[in-house]
Order: structure tokens, then sequence, then C-alpha cells
């Protein structure tokens, strides 16, 4: 009987994928491996890990119908991995419901902290199973959903009705990487790739008013190419890269 994390590792490359395992192994992990996409679907639902990583270069299967397959019945945080530099396979990942990336080659210790923020994610879902909570809490940043009004310790952020809807959208998706994307066609309802100039620098505005009121502490991080992330602050900035 064991609390410890189970993690699915999905790797068709043996020398990656051993290195992966020794790695989960000497961090009190525990871990299944698979070598393929069809041996990934059945460890997944026979072994329910609570965290994915999920190489997307498979010799059977596309990882992103993988990941759509997988989002069919559960919502366990998706790592992908892509030896592709090419920001689309992991644009098409996320937005098939992957919640992270990491790319090859990657080091263990950055490997190591994306499964943290992940597991995080798991443990804040579990700790407050109602996502309609009146209530969010993120650090010194707080959003009071029923009254449209955030705050950061207590001086309350003014922002445009744009920046609010931002903001909720980012603290709902805490730790999940967001793309373009995905971040235009639920503010904006549909999306062109001009958009993404505009939603920089809405971007930017909010940032710049969540920093004003508490330092310098980096809630939204930026991927380039690729999206936005809110960080969780609670347990210190261990995560940040
Ligand atoms: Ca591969």
């Amino acid at each position: 009987m064991s609390n410890k994390p189970m993690i699915l590792v999905v790797e068709d490359d043996a020398a990656i994928r051993n290195l992966m395992a020794v790695t989960l192994d000497t961090q009190g992990y525990r871990y299944h491996l698979a070598r393929n996409g069809a041996e990934a679907l059945i460890e997944a639902t026979t072994h329910q890990p609570d965290v994915m990583l999920l190489d997307l270069g498979l010799p059977d299967m596309e990882g992103v119908d993988i990941i759509r397959k997988v989002r069919g019945w559960t919502s366990l945080p998706i790592i992908v991995i892509s030896a592709r530099s090419e920001d689309a396979d992991k644009v098409e990942a996320l937005d098939a419901g992957a919640d992270d990336y990491l790319t090859k080659p990657f080091s263990v210790d950055e490997m190591l902290a994306r499964l943290r923020v992940a597991l995080r994610r798991v443990n804040a879902e579990q700790q407050a199973p109602n996502r309609e909570s009146a209530l969010y809490e993120n650090g010194s940043l707080r959003i009071d959903y029923a009254a449209g009004c955030a705050y950061m310790g207590e001086q309350e952020i003014h922002l445009t009705p744009i920046e609010y809807k931002l903001l909720c959208l980012l603290a709902k998706n805490t730790g999940k990487v967001l793309t373009h994307n995905y971040i235009l066609k639920e503010i904006w309802g549909s999306y062109t790739a001009s958009d993404v100039g505009s939603l920089r620098v809405f971007m930017a505005m909010l940032r710049k008013k969540l920093q004003a009121g508490d330092g310098a502490q980096p809630f939204i991080q930026t991927h380039i190419g690729i999206g936005y992330r809110m960080l969780r602050m609670d347990r210190s900035a261990e995560d940040a890269p």
C-alpha cells in the first residue's frame, strides 16, 4: 500500500525511457512504462496513473490521438515530450488537452519540476473539488468571482472586463499551459492569427497590474510561440523555470 504518485512513462526510445524510470525511482515515484501508443492506452486504463509523460513521436500512433482518447475518460495531467522543436506539435497537443510540455533534450530536474506542477494541480483539485468555488486564492492573489473583483493582498486590482476575463481563465486553469488559440476562443469566441498580437498586449497590461500590487511575483508565465500559464504561488517558487 503506497500513496506515492504513479507516473506513466510513454516513450519508445529505450535509453530515454530507462533514464526516466531510474530518475522516478530515485525520487520515490511509482511508475509504469509503455513503449508505444497501444501499451500507453492499456496502462492508462489499468493502472490509473496520476500523471502521464507522453512522447509525441511514437511508432504506432500519433501522440495527439492518444491525448484525445485518454481525455475521453480522465483529466489526469498529461505532459507531452517532443523531440521536435516545432511549436505546432506542442500547440496541437495542448489544444487536444495536454497540460504541459517538455522539449527534448530535457534535464531530469526539469522533468521533475514539471511533474511537481502537475501533481499540485491534481492535489489542488482534490482539495477543492467544487470548481464553482466563489473564491480563488493563489499566494497573495485573490479573485472574488461572485463580486467580480480581484485583489492583491488587501488592494483591489482595477481590471478592464477583458483583463478580468483573462485572469479568471488563467486562474481556473492554474498550472496548465493555455495556448493562444484556446485563450482567444474562450475570451473572444473566435480568432485569427493576427489576434495573438492583441492578446499579447492585453496580457502585458494584466501582468503589469498584477505585479504593481505586490512586488515582482511572476504569476503569469509566458511560453513564447505557444501561450501562457498561471503559476501556483502557494508553496515557494521551486517550480519557476
Ligand atoms: Ca519517440
